[in-house]
């Protein structure tokens, strides 16, 4: 169980004695050990990897080793599983059991990557977030499944982890950093960038309830990487905001505007939704909008950004345009938290002179590519985007990532040639890799 702060505080003060997590996992460890070292014979199973890497032996596996031979041990002998098996029978500490070898079966992929019904009008949304429309543009099969047809993994399979985990906590300090600076005299926060103390205690502050695992035992050399990386990041992040003139008057702003797609069978009017990492304006009131990423790609934003094909980018300055009828679109850009660098075309913020991106562009191209996709819907075809462009590119499904880049380059440029944007489908973290047959046991 983990504590936060006010619960420790809370449970000392009735009198309970805490330890901490290192100390707990200590106990457990020296527990473990006295009695595996009275044991005359331990047999431990580790586990084998298929497909990937195998873990190392667990730590206390290399203790119980060491703590053995200092009581005279001979040492251990190690069975890999195909040495246990002789003929038909497997064999193990006096045990033994027969075996079969299963006769091999190989599964093909589904053929066909489009799945057809009667008509799809039913399924046409009523409101579409900037991630919904993204998704429907880079795989509609993806989308019909998640937002259509509602199938979704269970929410503790959900659970946030990782990168992920990361990225929100990092989200929030943010958040947080600008709440408690905020001066209603200046309707935002002051351009003095916080300390560095300041935000090592809202990181602190936050770790337990966003990204508790990194409080666990073994992890402390993650955590304390993670908090150097996000107080130089923030750090910057606020000193070149502020260089720049630019006073952040909104976090995580939420937005809904009516949008009407022209789809082939009848205009619709859907709300369009969203939420905006960062708004901030300079001191004529300009509008500027920054995205947050937690990314470890240093090129991915700046690509995206420099092609117009920063889609989530030119969604934000639709809305505030749609919010303030604005003569000049809000100015945009990301700010990559794990790199600690600006993606923009303000060289106050990003020195590499970046042409401005045309977001009235971006954005046109999107809903023309979002009424496409919901015209195919709305007909009864749903596209499996990742091996759409695979097949299109005659590429197999596990094809390098290097031949899958080119392949999504040139549907990039042939869909901004048409007027339209091409989507990358994220079919590395889709629950659905099975039922496109992007994924199984079809190599
Ligand atoms: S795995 Fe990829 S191609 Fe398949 S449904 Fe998911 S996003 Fe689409």
């Amino acid at each position: 169980m983990q504590w936060d702060q006010a619960e420790r505080e809370a449970l000392r003060s009735g009198g309970a004695h805490l330890i901490d997590p290192e100390q707990l996992a200590g106990l457990h460890v020296d527990a473990a050990l006295r009695g595996l070292r009275t044991a005359g014979q331990v047999i431990a199973v580790l586990p084998g990897r298929r497909l990937e890497k195998p873990p190392p032996p667990s730590g206390l596996l290399a203790h119980l080793e060491s703590a053995r031979r200092q009581d005279g041990w001979p040492g251990a002998h190690r069975h890999s599983p195909e040495s246990l098996i002789t003929g038909g029978t497997w064999t193990l500490g006096g045990v033994e059991l027969p075996v079969r070898v299963p006769g091999l079966v190989r599964a093909e992929p589904p053929e066909h990557l489009h799945r057809q019904f009667a008509t799809g009008a039913h399924l046409l949304p009523q409101r579409l977030s900037f991630t919904a429309a993204q998704t429907l543009v880079g795989c509609p099969l993806h989308w019909l499944l998640q937002h259509a047809l509602d199938v979704r993994t269970a929410d503790v399979a959900a659970l946030p982890t990782g990168d992920r985990m990361i990225g929100t906590l990092v989200h929030a300090v943010v958040e947080q950093l600008v709440q408690q600076r905020w001066d209603d005299g200046v309707g935002g926060a002051p351009l003095r960038p916080p300390t560095d103390e300041e935000i090592t205690s809202v990181f602190d502050r936050l770790v337990p309830q966003f990204a508790s695992e990194l409080d666990l035992p073994g992890h402390a050399a993650q955590r304390a990487d993670v908090h150097d990386r996000t107080v130089r990041s923030l750090r910057t992040l606020f000193a070149g905001t502020a260089r720049a003139g630019l006073r952040i008057t909104g976090t995580e702003v939420r937005f809904s505007h009516p949008l009407t797609l022209p789809l082939a069978g009848g205009a619709r009017t859907i709300e369009f939704v969203g939420s905006r990492d960062l708004d901030l304006r300079d001191a004529s009131g300009r509008p500027t909008v920054i995205d947050l990423k937690w990314s470890r790609s240093r090129t991915r934003y700046g690509d995206l950004y420099e092609t117009g094909d920063a889609v989530q980018l030119a969604s934000y300055a639709w809305a505030l345009d749609q919010a303030e009828s604005l003569a000049e679109p809000a100015q945009v850009g990301y700010f990559l938290l794990h790199a600690g660098e600006f993606v923009a075309a303000d060289r106050e913020l990003d020195p590499r002179r970046r042409t401005p991106m045309d977001v009235r562009d971006s954005w046109e191209r999107l809903t023309r590519s979002v009424t496409t996709a919901l015209d195919q819907i709305a007909e009864g075809t749903a596209v499996a985007g990742r091996r759409s462009l695979l097949d299109g590119a005659n590429l197999p499904l596990d094809a390098p990532y290097s031949k899958r880049r080119r392949a999504l380059d040139g549907a990039r440029a042939a869909a901004r040639s048409e007027g339209q944007v091409a989507v990358d489908s994220y079919c590395a973290t889709s629950e659905y890799a099975q039922l496109c047959g992007m994924t199984g046991d079809f190599r």
